[in-house]
């Protein structure tokens, strides 16, 4: 613990942050504490650097920001305001960062440049998602990590298959910057996020009850049927599965517990 704090306070900006050995050490150290005793140890006594919240304000989002602000409202809250969001997130965002007393929010816009340039009819996600996941998600939450040494995630292994193998601390491999992801919700279940809303009093995202349990973008946003896996909705009819800001873990990748 102290070693890897010992080493956030001493680094050289140009070297890697953390590596898979930190996380592997983190993960190690964490096991059997509640999210709420790992979120109040590494956010009171810094282990993890300068860390963010990346939030889409989605349907269970708000899980994740009154963990976290409980410990620490003044923990950065960075929203990916790509310009193509249902107006009901946009609603909801505000009413949870006024009800949350979030005190650092901050919107992340693509640059006007790229977008005139890569995306001038807005309805690059019709035909290159990947290429409109870049330009108005990939590179603004790139440029505002260049603040941070880590960035808490609300992503669950319930949420798809893609996310059953994620552990609570990993290592970027997008990011040669050696920046860690944190998912304090990776193992909670359906009902552990139910619970937590209700026990909370807890804002619901007015979609949800209109049978969208992921929410994402607009144009990219399906309803779900019940009983299917809650993000086949997103970017249906496409082999994409995450936006570019999470890459699914493959085999032989190093952020996977080696037992
Ligand atoms: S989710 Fe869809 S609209 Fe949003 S940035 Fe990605 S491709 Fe574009």
């Amino acid at each position: 613990m102290v070693e890897i704090d010992s080493r956030i306070r001493d680094r050289i900006d140009t070297g890697p942050r953390f590596t898979t050995a930190d996380a592997h050490r983190l993960n190690n150290l964490f096991r059997g504490a509640t999210t709420q005793e790992m979120l109040t140890t590494v956010l009171t006594e810094r282990m993890l650097g300068d860390v963010a919240i990346v939030s889409s304000f989605g349907a269970e989002s708000a899980v994740l920001l009154h963990l976290v602000a409980s410990v620490d409202a003044s923990v950065p809250v960075l929203f990916l305001e790509t310009g193509k969001h249902f107006p009901e997130t946009l609603a909801y965002r505000d009413l949870l960062v006024d009800r949350l007393g979030l005190t650092d929010f901050r919107n992340l816009e693509p640059d006007p440049e790229r977008l005139a340039a890569k995306d001038s009819t807005g309805l690059r996600w019709s035909y290159d998602p990947d290429g409109c996941c870049d330009i108005r998600k990939v590179e603004p939450l790139a440029r505002a990590m260049t603040g941070f040494d880590a960035s808490f995630t609300g992503r669950k292994a319930f949420q798809s298959a893609t996310r059953t193998a994620l552990p609570r601390f990993e290592l970027d491999l997008s990011d040669a910057a050696g920046r860690l992801k944190v998912n304090p919700l990776i193992t909670w279940t359906p009902a552990d996020v139910d619970a937590y809303f209700a026990e909370h009093d807890l804002p619901r995202h007015p979609l949800v009850e209109q049978g969208f349990p992921s929410i994402g973008c607009a144009p990219c946003t399906n309803r779900v049927k019940p009983g299917e896996d809650p993000r086949s909705g997103r970017w249906a009819g496409w082999e994409k599965v995450e936006c570019g800001i999470h890459v699914p873990l493959g085999d032989g990748d190093p952020n996977l517990p080696s037992f």
